[in-house]
């Protein structure tokens, strides 16, 4: 496939959408309730692939021109699929969108705001070109940038990945021990990078189970579980 790749995600593949972001791929990642044929018909009308766990979305694509069906939940299943299916170059332009809104980012000189402790480690800054959010190059780009490496070079950590991880421990641990919270707040919590901490998050989200410790803002990450039952409250 030559033609140029740009891409359309349905909510189920926003973390894939997130990675195409910052490969620098243009990626529209669907976050709100849209019905399927209007999202086939966006993809067609801006000559993009569409991105899917929804086997319904190829009824709607008898020609096989738009949408991509992805086989497996799994990140880096579905990061060599592209790869392989399509010959996506994972080092296509990385850095170069905005990881919120996917408009590229400009280069600027330092912004007033920044801490200290990014001070000290780094002189290269972006802003977004659209929603203004700043970025600049840190210990976290840096494991995001060996990733794309990685799988450019077809390095893809199937069946143990940090998102499978985190999914089985909370099936097989959490959810059967009968755990409601868990503190986030520890050393090896961005092993996985801030993209790791996000999915952690999301998957606890989804499993019904409190988290405290660490969060994708400020204000989240300092957000308090409150537990009641019956006379008792509990706070941590
Ligand atoms: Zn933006």
């Amino acid at each position: 496939m030559t033609r140029k790749k740009r891409f359309i995600c349905d909510a189920m593949c926003s973390q894939l959408g997130r990675w195409l972001r910052i490969a620098g791929y243009d990626t529209i990642i669907i976050d709100t309730p849209i019905a399927d044929k209007d999202i086939f018909q966006r993809a067609v009308q801006e000559d993009r692939l569409l991105l899917t766990r929804d086997q319904y979305f190829q009824k709607l694509d008898p020609s096989k021109k738009t949408v991509i069906y992805l086989k497996e939940d799994a990140l880096d299943s579905q990061a060599q699929q592209l790869k392989e299916e399509i010959h996506l170059n994972w080092l296509y332009q990385p850095f170069s969108r905005c990881l919120e809104c996917n408009h590229l980012l400009k280069k600027i000189k330092m912004p007033p705001d920044v801490p200290d402790r990014v001070k000290e480690k780094t002189d290269q800054f972006w802003a977004c070109t659209h929603c203004h959010h700043t970025f600049w190059r840190a210990t976290h780009t840096e494991k995001m940038e060996e990733k794309l490496k990685g799988w450019q070079k077809n390095q893809f950590i199937i069946g143990f990945g940090g998102d499978l991880m985190i999914g089985r421990m909370v099936n097989e641990y959490l959810l059967q021990g009968r755990i409601h919270a868990v503190n986030l707040a520890n050393n090896h919590i961005l092993d996985f990078s801030e993209e790791g901490l996000i999915e952690t998050i999301q998957t606890l989200d989804h499993a019904g189970i409190s988290h405290v410790g660490a969060g994708i803002d400020l204000k989240s990450a300092r957000a308090p579980i409150i537990i009641e039952k019956k006379d008792l409250k509990w706070v941590f």
